[in-house]
């Protein structure tokens, strides 16, 4: 091939090349310029756990051990006790006196969410967990419970997590079913409101509608 050809052939494969990028120039961008800019969440994003409480601040957890009894990773450790009777953690008998979960192993699967009777584990859109040592990845109800107005507790810059409203409270969580495992109740409100954040917005996504007479 003479020298010639191989400059011809050369700048035709820089043109394919070019054509390529110009295209991908006209097309809408995708990436966004985190950490300063926070993509929306889908609905059913599985993010970190919380402890969540009652409007009047108590814990919902009752220590009854069901998540982590489900929890296929055994990355849930419980520890229950009887409420003090003069000032009491939880509604119930017990309250959660030990919660931490490991979230090395955790697989984000929403079976404890599934499990707990009271709605006090529930998960978030919170996703910023990276740490510097495997001992910070087990959160504890330090880490996990919620403040009384509901605002999550982190483990990372609280101003930089302030200018982030929507990530700012611990809304946003997710059933793998819907609160009443049928399909046809998907959209139907079934669950208590936490503290501070108000009403919990309705599940949506398995078939789109709400059972007849029935608001959303
Ligand atoms: S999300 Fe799944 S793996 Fe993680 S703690 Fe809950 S049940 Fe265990
Ligand atoms: S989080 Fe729920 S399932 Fe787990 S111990 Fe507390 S009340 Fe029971």
């Amino acid at each position: 091939m003479s020298e010639q050809q191989d400059l011809f052939t050369a700048v035709a494969n820089m043109w394919k090349g070019f054509r390529v990028t110009f295209r991908q120039m006209r097309k809408p961008r995708v990436t966004t310029q985190y950490p300063k800019e926070f993509r929306e969440k889908p609905q059913r994003f599985h993010g970190r756990h919380v402890l969540n409480r009652y409007d009047d601040g108590m814990e919902k957890c009752i220590g009854c051990e069901l998540c982590a009894g489900v929890c296929p990773a055994k990355c849930i450790y419980v520890r229950g006790a009887d409420n003090p009777i003069d000032d009491p953690v939880s509604p119930g008998e017990r309250y959660g006196y030990v919660y931490e979960i490991n979230m090395l192993r955790c697989i984000f699967c929403a079976l404890c969410v599934e499990a707990c009777p009271t709605e006090a584990i529930t998960m978030t859109h919170l996703f910023e967990m990276s740490t510097t040592n495997r001992q910070d990845a087990i959160y504890t109800k330090d880490e996990l419970l919620v403040q009384p107005d509901g605002t999550p507790n982190h483990m990372f810059d609280e101003d930089h997590l302030a200018d982030f409203g929507e990530l700012a409270a611990a809304d946003g969580w997710m059933r793998a079913t819907s609160p009443q495992g049928r399909a046809d109740f998907s959209g139907v409100p079934g669950w208590t409101p936490s503290a501070g954040v108000g009403l919990r917005p309705a599940e949506q996504g398995q078939s789109g509608t709400e059972p007849e007479g029935e608001d959303a």
